[in-house]
């Protein structure tokens, strides 16, 4: 059989790009990653050992569900998962509380669920079967849950994609991997790279033309790229900028909007001792914390003894801080902190030794954390995946399985773009 010729240029090196790559790599296409930033990863990024003690995320860190890619991936690379247990806390504005889950509504929220036919927006669903004033506890927790976890809008945001997750009583399983994710995406990049794939850093594409049969991506520095076909895993705002094909332009006009982007501001804060363990001993075990502060959640490295606090801030509600840079947002981490736990603010900011804080709005190859589903999202996803032109759309936002958004659905999605120009 005659080795084939075809290339493709993969724009982006996150998850769904070099996995993509390395599927068709090894299938013998030629490849070419273009990535804007100067490293590999896009939105899953390590930060140095050096400074917090572990290889510690400023991007994705957790292992959501059953998650068969990526758990394969890992078994390829030798990299092992351990699950998170622990305890999860909340602070109501005067007492810091164990919480249980044991809302007294849990088994009509089931039943309603399981009997939902059309889809609708949450905040929608709970006006018509959860009105009452008796449901307020369970319809604000359902809210945190939409805004802080899915980054999205209860407005807009899809009931039926949710279901499952609501159903499963939460999001458990989850799992942090030995050496973090930036220990895959090496395992990934390496292997990209050993299966003849030639990845470029710094490389900012700003547009894509074609030709016939063929395709040109330009670069912000002046460099073309001539390919055959060209697979897109940038996040959704930043397709929006770049100068596309007419056919993918139509595609996106009549799609994007129809899926949500939510964004996240995360912090994470490193401290002498852990001090919240040492004033209230039965927190030893606590791995999440729930709170009413500007800073809202904040989660330990239970098992492991860290005495890192991470914090997290998701949804529409993050363009409220959209004016603090990283020095602003350590602060107010700080503060939140303080009010938690009824400590001066000087005695928190004393045991502070390293500290980092990212609005990814403000990040400019992010725009933004990740993708949640409208009730029009699947009609868009299928829109984005149709197979004509020569540019094709991959990445989380585009991935149609459960748990949308995560660096899962990323690899998921580079793969399965991958099988689609194998199966030609
Ligand atoms: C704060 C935060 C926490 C998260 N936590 C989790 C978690 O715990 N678990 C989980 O599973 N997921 C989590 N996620 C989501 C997860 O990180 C993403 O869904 C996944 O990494 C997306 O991968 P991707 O390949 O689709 O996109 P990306 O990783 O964004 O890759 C796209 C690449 O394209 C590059 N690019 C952008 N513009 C250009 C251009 N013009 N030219 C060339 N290159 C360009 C970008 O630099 C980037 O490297 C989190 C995300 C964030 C932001």
């Amino acid at each position: 059989m005659p080795e084939t010729t075809e290339h493709i240029v993969i724009v982006g090196a996150g998850a769904a790009g070099l996995m993509a790559a390395r599927e068709l790599a090894r299938a013998g296409r030629k490849v070419t990653v273009l990535e804007a930033r100067e490293r590999c990863g896009g939105r899953i990024l390590p930060l140095p050992v050096s400074e917090f003690g572990y290889p510690a995320a400023g991007g994705a860190e957790f292992v959501h569900g059953e998650a068969p890619v990526t758990r394969g991936l890992l078994r390829e690379a030798g990299l092992s998962l351990h699950e998170i247990a622990g305890e999860q806390w909340s602070f109501d504005g005067t007492a810091l509380l164990r919480e249980e889950r044991d809302d007294p509504h849990e088994a009509k929220l089931q039943a309603v669920l399981k009997d939902l036919k059309d889809d609708l927006s949450v905040a929608e669903f709970l006006r018509r079967h959860f009105a009452g004033d008796d449901y307020a506890p369970m319809r604000q927790s359902i809210e945190r849950m939409v805004e802080g976890y899915d980054a999205a809008d209860p407005e807009r945001a899809s009931t039926l994609a949710l279901r499952e997750e609501w159903m499963d009583g939460g999001h458990a399983p989850q799992a942090r991997i030995d050496g973090g994710y930036g220990a895959l995406i090496d395992f990934l990049a390496a292997d990209c790279r050993k299966s003849g794939v030639t990845i470029h850093l710094g490389a900012v594409v700003s547009a894509i033309e074609e030709d016939g049969d063929t395709a040109a991506v330009r670069c912000g520095g002046g460099d073309v790229h001539a390919c055959d076909r060209v697979i897109l895993t940038v996040p959704l705002p930043l397709l929006r900028e770049m100068a596309l094909p007419a056919s993918a332009r139509e595609k996106l006009a009549a799609a994007a909007d129809d899926i949500g982007f939510g964004n996240v501001i995360k912090i994470l804060l490193r401290f002498a001792r852990p001090w919240w363990r040492e004033r209230h001993e039965d927190l030893a075990a606590m791995t999440f914390l729930l709170s009413d502060r500007t800073i809202p959640v904040w989660w330990t490295q239970y098992p492991s003894g860290q005495a890192v606090l991470t914090g997290w801030f998701g949804g529409p509600r993050t363009a409220e801080l959209e004016s603090l840079g990283p020095q602003g947002l350590i602060a107010a981490g700080l503060d939140s902190l303080a009010a938690i736990f009824k400590l001066p603010r000087e005695d928190v900011a004393r045991e502070l030794v390293a500290a980092t804080a990212t609005n990814w709005a403000h990040d400019p190859f992010a725009r933004g954390a990740y993708s949640w589903a409208t009730p029009r999202t699947r009609a868009a996803q299928a829109v984005l995946a149709r197979a004509d032109g020569l540019v094709l759309f991959s990445g989380e936002a585009l991935y149609r399985g459960r748990d949308m958004g995560t660096v899962e659905a990323a690899l998921a999605s580079g793969q399965e773009t991958a099988e689609m120009i194998l199966r030609g």
